[in-house]
């Protein structure tokens, strides 16, 4: 057993959210610490990702990622050590990248799991360097395939996905606009990641603001958030644009179809009179492909400062639930991740 602690923490999905989650949908339970067999590791967590797909995982519709189930605990991307090793190919201290979900000890076989090497800073394996990372990386270079000189807009500009795509395309030579929520976030776009400017979609002139920031209209558009924001960028959109359609966060908590005027009409018209391309993409789709590009790039950019990166790190494992909350309202600044246990 590990030393110190006794018994394993971890964060149970209590009930299935209707609309927004709240903290009664998530119970923290005390449980055995799991024993590893003839192969095994056990790893303690260290940092735990906070991401926004989380959400969908607590409904009980089919998609893309399968449901949890109820008293089951959340899943989620996880950094931490081997504290017991099985297994001749890990050692005791070892830091490792998996699915460990929201629990301090976690059981691997060793499917999936990623032995991280000596870092810097272990938890950007959640970030900069990891699924968010990748997902901007295909996203906007695969699907978007921006050329110098063009426009392109992110939105949630200042998120772990959305700060990564506009500094590639900046490295790209695009001028770039991005969309955040308040002043402070988009202050950092310009002054800290080096977009050319960005508007804040909570100002009630938001839509003639992005108009003037993108006087020749929008090339790529990375969508990550849909609703308001995604009808304020439509109608800019140039002959030709791409669009990859990354994440649509603003419909996550909708537990029913929202009412109002069907504008399918529209929205397929502009798609077909401008030459529009939508791309969806799953990024679990490109690790076998593009992994190994993405991590010899980005390592590169991060290591010479073309890429910057901004973690929003809270405490405690208990603090999860309200960290997925104030996720999905915009509450986090950067990359979201929590300490559940000391380096
Ligand atoms: P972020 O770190 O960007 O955090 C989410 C941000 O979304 C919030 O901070 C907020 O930023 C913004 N947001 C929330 N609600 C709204 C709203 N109603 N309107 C506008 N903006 C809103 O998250 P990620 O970078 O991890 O994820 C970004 C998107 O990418 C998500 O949609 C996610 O599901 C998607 N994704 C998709 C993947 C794929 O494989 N297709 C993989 C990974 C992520 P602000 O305050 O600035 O508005």
């Amino acid at each position: 057993m590990p030393q110190g602690q006794e018994y394993n923490r971890r964060v149970v999905l209590a009930s299935r959210p209707n609309g927004p989650p709240s903290q009664h949908d998530f119970r923290v339970e005390d449980t055995q610490i799991p024993v590893p067999g003839q192969g095994d590791v056990l790893v303690r967590t260290v940092y735990l990702s906070m991401d926004p797909y989380m959400r969908g995982r607590m409904n009980d519709g089919p998609s893309y990622v399968p449901p949890i189930g109820i008293g089951e605990v959340m899943g989620g991307g996880t950094v931490g050590r081997v504290t017991i090793s099985r297994s001749s190919s890990y050692e005791v201290g070892d830091w490792v990248s998996g699915m460990g979900g929201w629990q301090d000890y976690a059981l691997s076989n060793g499917d999936g799991l990623v032995k991280l090497g000596m870092m810097n800073h272990p938890s950007w394996a959640l970030g900069v360097l990891g699924m968010p990372g990748l997902t901007a990386y295909v996203g906007l270079l695969d699907i978007g395939q921006p050329k110098e000189g063009e426009t392109v807009v992110v939105a949630a500009a200042t998120g772990a996905v959305g700060s990564v795509v506009g500094q590639i395309a900046r490295l790209k030579g695009c001028r770039v606009v991005g969309i955040a929520g308040g002043d402070a976030k988009c202050r950092s776009a310009i002054s800290d990641l080096g977009f050319d400017a960005c508007i804040d979609h909570c100002s009630e002139d938001f839509t003639d603001r992005l108009g003037t920031a993108c006087p020749t209209g929008i090339d790529v558009y990375f969508e990550n958030v849909g609703g308001a924001v995604f009808s304020a960028v439509l109608p800019l959109l140039n002959v030709g644009a791409r669009v990859p359609l990354c994440g649509l966060i603003a419909y996550y908590n909708d537990s029913a179809p929202r009412p109002g005027a069907d504008r399918l009409p529209s929205l397929m018209g502009a798609l077909l009179t401008k030459r529009i391309k939508i791309q969806g993409f799953i990024v679990n789709d490109s690790y076998a492909l593009r992994h190994g590009a993405f991590l010899e790039d980005m390592s590169r950019w991060v290591a010479d400062g073309s890429i910057k990166y901004r973690e929003d790190m809270i405490e405690g494992l208990e603090n999860a639930p309200s960290a997925l909350i104030g996720l999905l309202e915009g509450k986090n600044f950067g990359k979201l991740v929590v300490r559940v246990g000391h380096d």
